[in-house]
């Protein structure tokens, strides 16, 4: 079997160097003169390299925690710190797949996965070999001169990921991206994503309604209570890497590690997506 590299994972952790840091969040938003408290003290450690999953039923947060370590969003109380320092704005080291990002329809696949690259006013002809690389990474060589509407909904999400991943981000954020589509699809491109991550050291931060696909990918989930939200439960995954996505699932620690979450998280029926 072989072993997930994750650099100096285990002494970071025990020198308390973590990557991203929330220590006694709070967040309340004010809407029509009302004040919610969303967030009431939420606590999260992350550690270089790690793949962790937040889970939680709709509306308890998760959105706004990946705001905050965004830093498109400040706590209204606690501190926030990634890589050493206070999160006071955005970081140039953390891309962000948020819940609402498409593509632009009227730009060409290459024209939006090269969008990041021209905001850091990267010239053109550097641009055309990077949006070339990653693009022969998440498997759309060739698709590049395409506009969005020719392309299939899983080849339309490589082109997001694309996109995410073209700077070479530190730390990635993704709210929900496999959200609306079918289960082999999803299975796909998780076992995409995972591909691409092994062996990178990248952090990744993964909002998910889907039980089974955090235990798919992560190192630990972290389920949230309804409001206003703290962390409920932590699970470390103990499925060992690499990952086959079909085939963890049948791993001794799936259905134990399924049951804990199941447990914990406060779906309605409705929204129980498995
Ligand atoms: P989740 O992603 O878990 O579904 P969100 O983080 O999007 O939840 O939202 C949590 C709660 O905070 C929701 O009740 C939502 O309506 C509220 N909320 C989020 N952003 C804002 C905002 N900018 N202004 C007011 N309320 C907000
Ligand atoms: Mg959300």
């Amino acid at each position: 079997m072989g072993e997930m590299i994750l650099p100096n994972r285990e002494s970071a952790v025990a020198d308390g160097q973590f990557l991203a840091r929330l220590q006694h969040v709070g967040k309340s938003f004010v809407s029509a003169g009302k004040r919610s408290e969303i967030l009431s003290d939420v606590n999260i450690d992350i550690a270089p390299g790690e793949f962790v999953s937040v889970i939680g039923p709709s509306g308890s947060g998760k959105s706004t925690i990946l705001n905050l370590l965004a830093g498109i969003d400040m706590p209204t109380s606690g501190s926030i710190t990634y890589d050493g320092s206070r999160v006071r704005g955005v970081s140039k080291t953390i891309a962000y797949l948020t819940q609402h990002d498409s593509l632009l329809p009227w730009r060409t696949v290459a024209e939006n996965v090269g969008v990041p690259l021209e905001i850091r006013n990267v010239p053109a002809p550097e641009r055309a070999r990077a949006v070339d690389g990653i693009l022969a990474k998440v498997g759309l060589e060739g698709y590049g001169k395409h506009y969005p509407r020719q392309l299939s909904g899983g080849m339309q999400k490589r082109t997001m990921l694309a996109r995410t991943l073209i700077y070479d981000p530190k730390t990635i954020l993704m709210d929900e991206p496999f959200g609306p589509l079918d289960a082999q699809l999803k299975l796909a491109l998780q076992a995409e994503l995972l591909r691409l991550w092994t062996g990178t050291g990248k952090t990744i931060v993964f909002v998910t309604h889907d039980i089974a696909e955090a235990i798919t990918l992560s190192d630990r989930v972290l389920v949230l209570s309804s409001q206003p939200t703290v962390i409920k439960h932590e699970e470390r995954i103990l499925i060992p890497r690499p990952r086959d996505v079909h085939e963890v699932r049948f791993s001794p620690h799936f259905e134990a590690h399924y049951r804990a979450l199941w447990n914990a998280i406060e779906l309605r029926r409705e929204q129980a997506v498995a």
